[in-house]
């Protein structure tokens, strides 16, 4: 529950900065690695806005990929199977490039008449 109100308060934040309209969808970036569950987040979000002011809006939740950077030759690549060796020349000198984070994408809102 904590982290779907800290979601919201990131919402909230966000949309004042941008005028204070209301905000009908809001796009999150959760990382493979980040021990987010998307389905139980997405219905601590609903639980959390229902007889809200943002009782109108939409999650669109997107699943970033775990990914590594390789030091000896600089590709990017997606880990799989757990396996952290570079995919390209198989250099174990790596470092992390994503999968871990858990932010905010895009925020629509609905301008005020
Ligand atoms: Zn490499």
């Amino acid at each position: 529950m904590s982290i779907a109100a800290s979601v919201l308060d990131a919402v909230r934040a966000e949309a004042a900065l941008h005028g204070g309209g209301r905000v009908t969808r809001a796009g999150l970036r959760i990382g493979e690695l980040s021990g987010v569950e998307v389905e139980s987040l997405r219905f601590c979000l609903e639980v959390l806005v229902a007889d809200t002011d943002l009782a109108a809006l939409g999650f669109e939740i997107g699943i970033v990929p775990w990914t590594r950077r390789c030091r000896a030759c600089a590709t990017v690549y997606r880990v799989m199977d757990a396996q952290p060796a570079c995919t390209a020349c198989g250099s174990g000198d790596t470092e992390a490039a994503g999968g871990d984070q858990m932010e905010l994408s895009f925020l629509e809102l609905e301008e005020e008449p």
